[in-house]
């Protein structure tokens, strides 16, 4: 069968040249060809998540990085202040909840980004959070925080930890870490750092190892130190996905070769791309275009339009596979995700489709 235009928000589709790397062979995890590929690819992310601070590779999907940025930073009964514009961000609170943390959540509408004011006031009127939760880029609805601002109020009246699901953003969009003061960033390897999933990576600053060594939440598996100590000599704690490890490895380097700036700038014009075919055809994208996602386009469907089955439809008709929208966005919305390795057409063949498909409805 012929491979589906894979237009969601993650896993993305890989290149052949990735396919290619993910058919070699095994090597031992803890031997001198890991630890080579392990230095290597550290500095790479560095450099792509700009930043000194240290950074470890976990075998986990993405939500292994945000339970990690918690399981190492809090303890039971820590303030933590959740900010959400939607479905993952619910989920960063959640993971705060289930390790006993005290979590206040600051909700936002779906399709609205966090308003920086907002969150000023709720950190003044309660200024003891060990930490604050945020969602870069929320891929259920679209939106990309103003995370710069966000990371601005949260240090200039706060000692909280700045803790970040870039997820869905990194490698795709500009996320200064050290720039910005963030404390950890989590990330994962099926986004737009275009490899198959597997590789949940984090960073971890300064500020963020000061708070380890109070933190008494459980953990083993994610336990950071861990990680940093057998960074030291060139292995992993655990049996890492190699495969996904190899992809990782090649992208990272086409990354560092390409620019990263480049990619952001590339990520940027497919997006815009993507929102003028979607308003061509007369539909509407849900955010703002100023908080719209370089890596996700939300598009809003007429009011009797059922979203779910016009996904269903593109997909049997055409072999494209578009985003659904969840919670209250589902039905409501489509999402066509543009992060990693995209062309053009792959977007005009979506905007065609959507467009065929909803004509045939009038
Ligand atoms: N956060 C965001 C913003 C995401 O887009 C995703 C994945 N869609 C996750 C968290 C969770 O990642 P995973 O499914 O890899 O655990």
């Amino acid at each position: 069968m012929e491979d589906s235009n894979l237009r969601i928000p993650g896993p993305v589709p890989l290149p052949k040249e990735t396919l290619e790397i993910m058919s070699r062979q095994m090597i031992n995890h803890r031997g001198h060809e890991y630890a080579m590929m392990l230095e290597e690819m550290s500095s790479n992310l560095k450099s792509v998540l700009m930043t000194k601070s240290d950074v470890y590779f976990i075998t986990a999907s993405g939500t292994g990085a945000m339970e990690s940025a918690i399981v190492n930073t809090t303890s039971p009964g820590d303030n933590i202040l959740s900010i959400s514009i939607g479905w993952f961000g619910q989920r960063f609170g959640d993971i705060s909840d289930a390790y006993g943390c005290k979590t206040t959540r600051l909700e936002f509408e779906s399709g609205e980004p966090a308003d920086p004011e907002k969150v000023k006031k709720e950190i003044l009127k309660n200024n003891n959070y060990k930490a604050v939760l945020i969602t870069h880029n929320e891929s259920s609805s679209g939106v990309r925080n103003p995370l710069r601002e966000i990371c601005e109020v949260i240090k200039n009246n706060s000692n909280a930890l700045i803790l970040v699901d870039a997820v869905s953003s990194a490698a795709g969009t500009r996320i200064s870490t050290d720039g910005w003061g963030i404390d950890i960033v989590a990330t994962a390897s099926q986004k737009s750092w275009i490899a198959p999933p597997g590789i949940a990576m984090i960073s971890f600053s300064e500020k963020a190892w000061k708070a380890y060594e109070s933190s008494s939440s459980p953990k083993y598996y994610y336990d950071v130190k861990q990680y940093k100590d057998y960074l030291e000599i060139g292995q992993p704690p655990f049996t890492p996905a190699l495969t996904t490890m190899f992809a990782l490895q090649y992208s990272l380097n086409r990354m560092i070769e390409e620019g990263i700036e480049n990619i952001f700038e590339k990520h940027s014009e497919i997006a815009k791309f993507t929102r003028t075919k979607a308003n061509d055809i007369g539909l509407q994208i849900l955010p703002k275009e100023e908080f719209a996602s370089d890596t996700v386009t939300a598009i809003k469907l007429p009011e009797n339009i059922d979203g779910k089955k016009l996904v269903n439809e593109i997909k049997e008709n055409y072999n494209i596979v578009l985003g659904g929208g969840q919670q209250k966005l589902a039905g409501k919305i489509v999402r066509i995700g543009h992060m990693g390795w995209v062309e053009k057409k792959d977007i005009e063949d979506s905007i065609n489709a959507l467009k065929e498909t909803l004509g045939k409805r009038n």
